[in-house]
């Protein structure tokens, strides 16, 4: 529209130079551009089946809005009542589509049609329309894509086999957390020992040894070991 709107000023003052793009300058380019999409896809209106339904009518710049019943005093503005038509498949229709699909983050169908609507414009075939642009817009494939799922690998045999409980597990440590002991701060670990056939799944305090947080958890699990052994 800016474009436009430079070539205009430039073709009236017959030279090279930065047009001025006042509101008004875009309202007429706009304008413009409506009346010239307009006559290359409705040359004759009234034979023109899409638009019978609506029945349309040239407002007093020139430009071809919906017709209808609905008169001010409604809620509404004029542009609402009366939309500009935009035809099927013109560049000017998906400009607009993608400019108001943007503007709402690209939102789905439903959204990016009240948006247009309440611009003021009908969309002509709005639903197919906005479903097609949708469809090849990069933003809203990759916000709609499905996750993808992992193939995951193959269970090992010591997670199937039933055996005595805690004869397999995994083990993990996690946080630090400070616990007091008496007048001093000890910095400790929970230790999380899971049994790999049932997920079963045992925590334990893991406290700093020789200043050294594998020492301790190796010191422990030997404690652990020990004290299941004797109970099975
Ligand atoms: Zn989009």
């Amino acid at each position: 529209m800016r474009s436009i709107a430079a070539l205009k000023e430039c073709a009236r003052n017959k030279q090279w130079h930065r047009s001025d793009l006042r509101p008004t300058n875009l309202e007429k380019v706009e304008e413009f551009i409506l009346q010239a999409t307009h006559k290359e896809y409705f040359p004759t209106m009234e034979r023109e089946a899409s638009l019978r339904k609506l029945n349309p009518k040239l407002d007093n710049k020139g430009v071809l809005r919906v017709g209808g019943r609905a008169r001010a005093g409604a809620k509404l503005t004029e542009t609402q009542i009366h939309p500009v038509i935009l035809p099927k498949n013109a560049h000017v229709s998906d400009l607009i589509l993608q400019h108001h699909n943007e503007k709402i983050h690209h939102l789905g169908r439903r959204s990016t049609l009240t948006a247009i609507r309440e611009a003021g414009y009908w969309l002509i075939n709005g639903t197919g329309q906005v479903k097609r642009w949708l469809h090849k817009c990069v933003g809203c494939r990759r916000l709609r894509r499905e996750t993808e799922l992992q193939q995951m690998g193959e269970l090992p045999k010591e997670r199937l086999e039933q055996t005595p409980a805690f004869t397999h597990v995994g083990i993990d440590v996690f946080e630090p957390y400070y616990v007091k002991d008496r007048r001093t701060e000890l910095k400790c670990w929970g230790l999380m020992i899971t049994r790999l056939y049932s997920r079963t799944v045992h925590i334990e305090l893991l406290e700093m040894l020789h200043g050294c947080k594998r020492t301790g958890q190796h010191h422990h699990l030997q404690q652990w070991n020990e004290h299941r052994g004797s109970e099975e």
